[in-house]
C-alpha cells in the first residue's frame, strides 16, 4: 500500500462550535470512569454549570456533533467519551482541566486527531478537544508565528510561506501542530532547522492544577524543557510561539521509485549517499506495495537548497538503479507538504510500530527488504523518515527530545479496512517483523508509541532524559491526570 493513500486524511470538517453552550433542558446524570477505571457519576447540574462557563460545546454521547468530535484519524479506534469539551479558547481549557481534576476524570487530549494509537480520545472519560482553536497569527517582522494548539500543520505553513517564512513541520499538513510538536516533530526542513519543538520560543499551557502558564526559557525554564519533547505529559498546550525562518518557497522534490527486487544493493549505495547528504536534503524512504508496479522502495525527496543545483544533488539518487517511475521536478514547499493529504479521514485502520536507528546498516537493510519480499498482502508497509542535520547538532539535554543521534525514524504498519478480516493478520505481521528489527533500534519516537508497548520500551523514547521527566511529572502532574501518551510515570 502507498503511503499517501493511507495518509488520505483531511481537515475535520466539525461544524464550527456554537458560541455558549447554554441549553434550556437541564443536563443527564453521567456515568464515567476515572482516573483508577472505577465508575464515578457527573451530577446534571455539574454538566450544566460547566456548559454554561464555557464558549464551546460540551458534548454528551447522542449530541449531534457527539460522534464528529470523537472521530479519529486512525479508524482502529472507535472509542466514546463520556464528555467532550470543544474548547473555543484558553479560557475553556482552564475550565475543563479544572472539571477533569477535580473529578479525577480519566482524561484525553485531542489536537489534531492523528495520534496513531488513538490516544487522543477515550472510552468514558472526558475528551478535551482544542481542535476548534485554529488560529495562527504571522509578524513577519519579527519572524515569529503565534499558533493555537487545535492548528493543522498546513495552516502554519499556509500561513508563514505567504511572508516568505516557515519553521519544521511534519510531512502531513493536517497532521495537529500541537501532537506533532510536543513529541519533536520531524519534517522536509528539520534538517535545515531543526525538530518543530526546537523551533520553540515559548509555550502557554494549562497544568493539571488549572493554571495557565507560559513556559519559555526565561519562565518556567523547567516546565519548557519537558514540554520539548515529553510528548502531552505536562499540560494542556493552548498556545505555540514558533521562530520562523526564510525559505524559497520554489523547491524540488517529489517521489523516485525502483523496483524491490535489486533492494539490497541499492539501499547499500543509498545509505553512503545520504550519510553526506547536505542539510538541505532530505529523503524518506518508503517500503510498500504498488498496484502497478508492485514490491517498491520509494524515495520521498525535499531539497531545500538553490534550485539550480537540485539535479546535481540528486542525481546519485537517479542513478541508483532504474527508477519504475521518476516524479522529481521543481515544486513548490506547499505542493510537498500537501502532497500526503487527500479528503478524509484515513480509509484504512493501521496498526504502527516504530524505532529510531543511528543509521542504515547492511543488516537491517536485508531484514527490511526480506520483511517486505515476504509481506503476505499489499497492504503492509514500512517507511524511514530522514532526520540528522540540524536535529542532532542541537544538544542533547537542551530539551526532553532523546533521539537526536538518529538518522531516521522508522515505522512499520499494517492496514486493513475497518471491521475486515485482515485485522488480526496484519497486525501479526507488524508484531513478528517487529520482533527481528526491534533489536537493530535504539529507543523510539515518542509520537510513534503504541499503547500496547512494554513499560521499559516507552520509557526508552526519553532515554536518559527518563528520570527528570518522572520528577518534573511529579510537580506539574503528579495524579498522572495526562496519561493517555507515551506516558511519564510521576516519581
Ligand atoms: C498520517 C500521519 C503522518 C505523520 N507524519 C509525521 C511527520 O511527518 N513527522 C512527525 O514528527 N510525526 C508525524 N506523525 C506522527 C504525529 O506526530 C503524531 O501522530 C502526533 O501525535 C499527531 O498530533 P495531533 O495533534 O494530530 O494528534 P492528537 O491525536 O490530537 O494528539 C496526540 C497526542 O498529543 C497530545 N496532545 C494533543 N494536543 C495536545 C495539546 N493541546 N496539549 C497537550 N497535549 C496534546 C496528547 O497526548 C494526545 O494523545 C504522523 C502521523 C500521521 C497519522
Amino acid at each position: 500500500m502507498k503511503r499517501r493513500d493511507f495518509c488520505s486524511a483531511a481537515v475535520a470538517t466539525l461544524a464550527t462550535a456554537s458560541l455558549a453552550g447554554w441549553r434550556s433542558a437541564r443536563a443527564a446524570e453521567v456515568t464515567a470512569v476515572d482516573l483508577e477505571g472505577k465508575p464515578v457519576t457527573l451530577k446534571g447540574a455539574e454538566i450544566d454549570e460547566l456548559r454554561t462557563l464555557m464558549r464551546g460545546e460540551l458534548l454528551v454521547p447522542g449530541d449531534e456533533h457527539y460522534d464528529a468530535a470523537r472521530r479519529l484519524w486512525n479508524p482502529a479506534f472507535n472509542k466514546k467519551p463520556a464528555l467532550i469539551a470543544r474548547c473555543a479558547g484558553g479560557a475553556d481549557v482552564v475550565r475543563a482541566v479544572n472539571f477533569a481534576a477535580g473529578h479525577r476524570l480519566l482524561t484525553a487530549v485531542h489536537g489534531g486527531g492523528h495520534s496513531l494509537s488513538g490516544q487522543s480520545a477515550c472510552d468514558n472519560g472526558i475528551m478535551i478537544d482544542v481542535s476548534p482553536m485554529r488560529g495562527v497569527d504571522v509578524d513577519p517582522l519579527a519572524k515569529r508565528a503565534r499558533v493555537q494548539s487545535g492548528s493543522l500543520l498546513g495552516f502554519l505553513d499556509r500561513e508563514s510561506l505567504a511572508f516568505g517564512l516557515a519553521t519544521t513541520v511534519g510531512t502531513v499538513a493536517d497532521t495537529g501542530v500541537a501532537g506533532l510538536t510536543l513529541g519533536g516533530g520531524v519534517g522536509r526542513i528539520g534538517r535545515r532547522f531543526g525538530l518543530s519543538c526546537d523551533n520553540l520560543r515559548s509555550i502557554e499551557v494549562v497544568t493539571a492544577d488549572g493554571h495557565w502558564q507560559r513556559a519559555s526559557l526565561e519562565e518556567n525554564p523547567d516546565l519548557f524543557w519537558a514540554l520539548r519533547g515529553g510528548g502531552g505529559n505536562f499540560g494542556v498546550v493552548t498556545d505555540f510561539d514558533f521562530q520562523l525562518h526564510e525559505v524559497d518557497p520554489h523547491m524540488y522534490g517529489g517521489s523516485i521509485y525502483f523496483p524491490l527486487a535489486g533492494g539490497r544493493q541499492l539501499l547499500r549505495h543509498f545509505a553512503d549517499y545520504i550519510a553526506q547528504a547536505p542539510d538541505e536534503l532530505y529523503v524518506d524512504i518508503n517500503f510498500e506495495t504498488d498496484e502497478k508496479m508492485g514490491h517498491v522502495i520509494e524515495f520521498d525527496v525535499c531539497y531545500s537548497g538553490p534550485l539550480a543545483d537540485a539535479p546535481r544533488v540528486l542525481a546519485p539518487l537517479r542513478k541508483l538503479g532504474k527508477p519504475l517511475k521518476d516524479e522529481l521536478a521543481p515544486a513548490s514547499y506547499l505542493t510537498l507538504q500537501g502532497s500526503a493529504n487527500t479528503p478524509g479521514f484515513a480509509r484504512f485502520a493501521a496498526y504502527v510500530r516504530g524505532g529510531l536507528i543511528a543509521g542504515l546498516s547492511p543488516e537491517l537493510i536485508d531484514i527490511l527488504v526480506d520483511t517486505m519480499e515476504a509481506a503476505p498482502s499489499n497492504m503492509l508497509s514500512v517507511w524511514l523518515q530522514h532526520q540528522g542535520g540540524a536535529i542532532a547538532r542541537v544538544p542533547v539535554d537542551s530539551t526532553a527530545y532523546w533521539g537526536r543521534g538518529s538518522s531516521h525514524n522508522m515505522g512499520l504498519a499494517g492496514f486493513w479496512p475497518v471491521g475486515g478480516a485482515e485485522a488480526g493478520p496484519n497486525t501479526e505481521w507488524v508484531r513478528s517483523a517487529w520482533a527481528k528489527i526491534e533489536p537493530l533500534t535504539h529507543g523510539q519516537y515518542v509520537n510513534i508509541a503504541n499503547s500496547d508497548e512494554r513499560e521499559a520500551r516507552v520509557h526508552a523514547a526519553y532515554g536518559d532524559h527518563y528520570a527528570r521527566l518522572t520528577t518534573l511529572k511529579k510537580r506539574y502532574d503528579p495524579d498522572n491526570l495526562f496519561r493517555l501518551n507515551a506516558n511519564i510515570k510521576p516519581a
